[in-house]
């Protein structure tokens, strides 16, 4: 059982704008707030049916931020974000891709 892992640590450190996410195997990495808020897998922000991503990034504030984070069973992080949304529910695989993305 390797699947959707829960990181080690998970941090939002507002002065840098980032989420700092351990895993549980050493790897870490910082990902950037905005770069997350664009990775919404809700059905706002992606079309169920086709899967293309229907969020525009240029409509994501520079400053956008997590207002409230919450731990949705053991399987994802939900975030609520200061423009107001809040549907969205990140997988640990999700954030762990979006680790291994930000790092090449
Ligand atoms: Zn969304």
């Amino acid at each position: 059982m390797t699947d959707n892992v829960p990181p080690q640590s998970l941090r939002a450190l507002k002065d840098a704008g980032v989420f700092e996410i351990a895993w549980p195997d050493g790897r870490s990495a910082r990902l950037p707030f905005k770069l997350v808020r664009c990775e919404c897998p809700c059905a706002q922000c992606v079309d169920e049916i086709t899967g293309v991503r229907t969020l525009r990034p240029e409509a994501i504030p520079d400053d956008i931020r997590p207002v409230g984070l919450d731990y949705s069973g053991n399987y994802a992080l939900k975030i609520v974000w200061s423009d107001q949304h809040g549907s969205g529910i990140y997988t640990w695989d999700r954030l762990r891709r979006l680790c291994e993305l930000s790092q090449t």
